[in-house]
This record gives C-alpha cells, sequence and structure tokens, in this order.
C-alpha cells in the first residue's frame, strides 16, 4: 500500500475492520484506491463529504434462506443475497451469481465493481448484486426452477423497476431469468417487465443481451488495439471459459478476422490451432450441458488439458491477445509472465477481476495494452440499460440497431478512460481511467444529493 493521501488509507483499514475475512470485497476496494490519491487531493470536497467511506458501505445489505424440495423430495437450504451498493445515479443494477463459492463477501466486491461499471456507461443505473451458493450443476430443470421461485418468493419484496433490476451472471442465464420473472409476475400481479433485464425474446427481452457482454469486451478491444495501429485481423487469441460470454467473444473476434485456439470449463482446457468451432461448442456446453473435454474428442486437432487453465495451453506458439471470461483470480503472474514471452500484445478482462493484483501488476508495467473488467465487460449491464429503455416505451428494437447503440456505448467508455488516463498524466492506463471516471461520476452525484 504506497497511497500517500490519509482518506485513502484510513478508508481501507476501515474496510478492512468492518468486512473481516472478505478477501475478495478487499482486493476490489484495494484495486480502486489504488487510481485514487490523486483525484482526492484535487477534490478536497470528496474528503469533506465521507465520499470515500459513503462509497465503500453498501447502501442495504439482505441475506435470506431459500428452501426449496429436490427431486428425490429431500429439502435443501441455501442462502440467498442482494447487495444494493449505491443508487447516487439510478436503481441498483447488476446481476445475480448461482454458484457454490458465492459469500456475502463475493456479492460485495461483485457490487462495488459494478458501481462503477455502470457510472461508466453513461447510462442512469445504479450498482448491486446479488446471488446464492445454489450449485446449478447437475440439477434438474425442475429442481433449478423450484430453487428460483423459492430465491424469488423472498426477493420480490426488495426489487422493483424503480428500485433494484436484477440480471443473470454465471449460474444464470435466460431459463432462470424465466423462471425469477414468472414467480415476480405471480406475487406481485404486475407485468413489470423492466423488474429484471436478461428476458427471453418473446416477453421483453434485447435482442443482443446474450452477446452483449462478449461483443462489448471485443469491441472495447478493437480500440485498445487501433490506437497501436493494430487490429484482430490475422491474431491468435486465447478466451477463458465457453459460457455466454466467452461464446460472444470468440464469435466477434472470429467475425473481425482473429483466430480463438484455445478456451475452457472449470475442469480443463482445448487447444484448437484451427480455431474453436462455435457450433460445436455450443452443442457441447449448452445444449449437452457437457465438459469441454467432449468438444475436443469431436475435433481431430483439438487437444484437451484437464485441470488446467487455457493461458499456457499453445505451449511454445505465440498468441497476441488474452481474454479472460470466466471468473475471478483465474489468471495469476506465472501466466502473466509466460502470455508475455509469448508474443503478447493485449489482455482485456471480459470476467470480472479475473487477473490477480500481481498479475495486473505483470501487465501494467510493461508495454502493453490492459484493459479492466469494469470497463471492457460493460457492454453486458449496458445492454441491459437499453433493455430497460425498451421495457419502458413499451418498444423492441432490432438486432443492428442494439448492437449499433452497444458499439456506441462502448466507443464512448473507451474514450471516457483514455481521456481520463491522459488528464491525469497517465496516458493508455485504463485501469486508472476506468477507476477515475467511474468514481468521479458516482461521487458528483453523491455530492448533488446530499447525505
Ligand atoms: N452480470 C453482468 C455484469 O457483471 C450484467 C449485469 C446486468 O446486466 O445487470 O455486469
Amino acid at each position: 500500500m504506497s497511497w500517500t493521501n490519509e482518506t485513502v488509507r484510513t478508508t481501507y483499514e476501515e474496510v478492512l475492520r468492518r468486512n473481516p475475512g472478505e478477501t475478495e470485497f478487499h482486493q476490489a476496494v484495494h484495486e480502486v484506491f489504488d487510481s485514487l490519491d490523486p483525484v482526492l487531493d484535487k477534490h478536497p470536497e470528496y474528503a469533506e463529504h465521507a465520499i470515500l467511506e459513503r462509497i465503500c458501505e453498501p447502501e442495504r445489505q439482505v441475506v435470506f434462506r431459500v428452501p426449496w424440495v429436490d427431486d428425490n423430495g429431500r429439502v435443501q437450504i441455501n442462502r440467498g443475497f442482494r447487495v444494493q451498493f449505491n443508487s447516487a445515479l439510478g436503481p441498483y443494477k447488476g446481476g445475480l451469481r448461482f454458484h457454490p463459492s458465492v459469500l456475502l463477501g463475493t456479492v460485495k466486491f461483485l457490487g462495488f465493481e459494478q458501481v462503477f461499471k455502470n457510472a461508466l456507461t453513461g447510462l442512469p443505473l445504479g450498482g448491486g448484486k446479488g446471488g446464492s451458493d445454489f450449485d446449478p450443476k447437475g440439477r434438474s430443470d425442475g429442481e433449478i426452477m423450484r430453487f428460483c421461485q423459492s430465491f424469488m418468493t423472498e426477493l420480490h419484496r426488495h426489487i422493483g423497476e424503480y428500485v433494484d433490476v436484477p440480471a443473470g451472471d454465471i449460474g444464470v442465464g435466460m431459463r432462470e431469468i424465466g423462471y425469477l420473472f414468472g414467480q415476480y409476475k405471480r406475487m406481485t400481479n404486475r407485468y413489470e417487465s423492466s423488474v429484471i433485464t436478461g428476458k427471453g425474446l418473446d416477453w421483453g427481452g434485447s435482442v443482443m443481451r446474450p452477446e452483449a457482454t462478449g461483443y462489448g469486451t471485443v469491441f472495447f478491444t478493437q480500440h485498445m488495439l487501433a490506437t497501436r495501429g493494430r487490429s484482430f485481423d490475422g491474431a491468435r487469441v486465447l478466451v477463458s471459459g465457453s459460457g455466454n460470454v466467452a461464446h460472444f467473444a470468440i464469435e466477434k473476434v472470429h467475425q473481425l478476422g482473429g483466430i480463438v485456439v484455445g478456451c475452457s470449463d472449470s475442469a480443463g482446457s482445448v487447444y484448437d490451432p484451427d480455431g474453436i468451432d462455435l457450433e460445436l461448442l455450443h452443442q457441447v456446453k449448452q445444449v449437452e450441458r457437457e465438459r469441454i473435454s467432449v468438444y475436443a474428442e469431436r475435433r481431430p486437432r483439438a487437444r484437451y488439458i484437464a485441470g488446467a487453465t487455457v493461458w499456457r495451453v499453445a505451449g511454445e506458439e505465440d498468441v497476441q491477445v488474452a481474454l479472460p471470461c470466466a471468473t475471478q483470480n483465474e489468471l495469476d503472474t506465472d501466466d502473466a509472465k509466460f502470455l508475455l514471452d509469448h508474443g503478447l500484445w493485449a489482455v482485456a478482462e471480459g470476467a470480472n477481476m479475473p487477473c490477480t493484483p500481481e498479475a495486473t501488476s505483470v501487465f501494467t508495467g510493461v508495454d502493453i495494452l490492459f484493459g479492466p473488467g469494469k470497463a471492457v465487460n460493460a457492454g453486458g449491464v449496458a445492454t441491459s440499460g437499453l433493455e430497460m429503455q425498451q421495457n419502458a416505451s413499451r418498444d423492441a428494437w432490432t438486432a443492428a440497431y442494439t448492437e449499433q447503440r452497444l458499439a456506441e456505448i462502448m466507443e464512448g467508455i473507451h474514450s471516457r478512460c483514455a481521456h481520463t488516463a491522459e488528464e491525469y498524466g497517465r496516458p493508455g492506463d485504463y485501469v486508472l481511467g476506468a477507476n477515475v471516471a467511474g468514481f468521479a461520476k458516482v461521487a458528483e452525484a453523491m455530492l448533488a444529493l446530499g447525505v
């Protein structure tokens, strides 16, 4: 910790004291605070009004029991969370994550990131996040439905289109959003479309929402590459994960002439020198809900490495771009150094906080491009914002128009980060640019709204 500003230091100590053991939350706060010294020096009014202390303390945290009955008739108990972090810019907005690793601290870290990410989109969205330690893996459709219904039976009293608008995240896709929205409608007797985003196309969803995070990630990377006169054309790319974000990042990279030679799931990684076959990936992961090893079995030149992350899957062959699109802390220092030794130009975080702080320092310590998650993957929540706009005006936009809006928003986020970095004398530092631009927007709104 090399912060000179007194408020930054004492607030971080207070965060540690108030949130014991929540290491991911500490990490997320630390990462933002690393950029804030010059902002607080320039704006003493932020410290006077305790903006930093207030921004680290969620406005409301809801923790609840989620009882449900499995297919064997046994009662199961999970824990549900919703952290309503900051509503200075708009209703709380952010996804729900269903994964056995989810704890209150996980949701707090994600909610904290979400506040600044949502601010960067330029749309009127506050920040929040929720989820459960429920493990959807291996659960039947009926079990998923009963879990979602029980989860929403409690959550419904805390959300609303002007209050808090959840969406998906890891383990929560269109199927789960359907069951959640169905239960909200049943409990409230209101067809309140924009109480949740990521809905199906036939019932209020946005055409581009499934694609948005992955496409947006690639759009942002394209802008970063362009600052160095580079593009995806002919570039070899690694994408971690094989879920929604990874799938559409791969699709867009291929459309732009790049070749994605590796992807992964939580069990292992695949190297495919011919480029990932998206149709097969979809069949294996989404339709058959199988492990990614099955993909490798069906592709003649692909190889599968059990238990390995994707970052070294290409061996001694160079890759130019790395897009971590799976989960937090999935890329460490050794991976970072290995990639740098093998031709890396750029890293862009499609997931939330996928690079460890040490790996991030390795990347930012050398002359490559590094795009932080809260800027890079903001296309997902931005398109959720567009879905809310369509719902509010009882409209449905075309795919072409929605993609154009998404592309404009990503361009805006990129230039906001780039200009802020320049303004603070650190051109090309997207970490500083994203943290400072996001923070300043929320801080100004909080000042305007009073204590
Ligand atoms: N879960 C996504 C994120 O991390 C999207 C949230 C949303 O659409 O509200 O930003």
